[in-house]
């Protein structure tokens, strides 16, 4: 459902001193409808750039980036609305409106989407129910926790029914066990609507516990990728042992 073919992203220099910097180089990604993919990788390793490329948030300097069968890399900005309606995402610092209440978040997207305002209704109050937020449905955002809020945040990248949910380090801000709760979320998003996720992080345990597959980022460049039973079992690159090398 994603096709990355050689791409490069440079960007340019941010002072004389600085040299331009490829944030990626080089980097081809083959990931399948249905799939849980993670990306894992340390700080600047290129993760959020190519998951910026994927929803056409940013153009690669070379190569190509294919999604649903779109090469979303040569597309006009006037063209790329529709494509973002087919991808949801999720962030780290969940990135809700705080002056909206949680029933006024889910319903940004539908109204973005133009989606008829009669049918608000049923899909938020669906969303509330599939991520167990009913009760909280007129609170605002700083009356809840940190899971509750991600949860309003997978909701609100649910809305429009997506083919593909991007996660940029969705559990990062939060204590080990509301990752729990917010990955075995993620994992029914999956399994339920058949939704293809690709999860971004730093922590190798997010990859265990939900993805199938799992590329290692350094640098700009994909150093190692597989099935993540087979990496966890003999990894071969430095980068990827040191990840592996965190798990007990
Ligand atoms: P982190 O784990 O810290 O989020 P990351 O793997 O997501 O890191 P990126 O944000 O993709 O890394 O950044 C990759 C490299 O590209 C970094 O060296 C970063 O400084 C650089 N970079 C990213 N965005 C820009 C930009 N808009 N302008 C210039 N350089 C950028
Ligand atoms: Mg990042």
């Amino acid at each position: 459902i994603i096709q990355i073919t050689d791409v490069t992203k440079v960007f340019p220099a941010r002072s004389k001193a600085e040299t331009p910097l490829a944030a990626l180089d080089g980097v081809s990604l083959d990931i399948e409808k249905g799939d849980i993919y993670g990306i894992i990788g340390y700080s600047g390793a290129g993760k959020s750039t190519l998951v910026r490329l994927i929803n056409a948030l940013e153009k690669p300097t070379s190569g190509s980036v294919v999604v649903d069968g779109v090469e979303v890399s040569a597309l006009r900005e006037s063209a790329l609305r529709s494509v973002r309606l087919g991808i949801g995402m999720v962030f780290q610092q969940f990135n809700l409106f705080n002056s909206r209440t949680v029933w006024g978040n889910i319903e940004y997207p539908l109204t973005v989407a133009g989606v008829p305002k009669e049918q608000h209704q049923a899909r938020i109050s669906e969303l509330l129910h599939f991520v167990g937020l009913v009760e909280h449905a007129h609170a605002y955002p700083d009356q809840l926790s940190g899971g509750q809020k991600q949860r309003v945040g997978i909701a609100r990248a649910l809305a429009t029914s997506p083919a593909i949910l991007l996660a940029d380090e969705a559990t990062s801000a939060l204590d080990p066990e509301t990752t729990r709760e917010v990955l075995t979320l993620l994992k029914r998003v999956n399994e339920e609507f058949g939704i293809t996720i690709v999860v971004i992080t730093h922590e190798m345990e997010v990859i265990r516990s939900i993805a199938h597959k799992v590329a290692v980022m350094e640098k700009g460049r994909i150093v190692e990728r597989g099935d993540v039973f087979d990496i966890f079992s003999a990894p071969v690159a430095e980068a990827t042992k040191r990840f592996v090398s965190t798990i007990v």
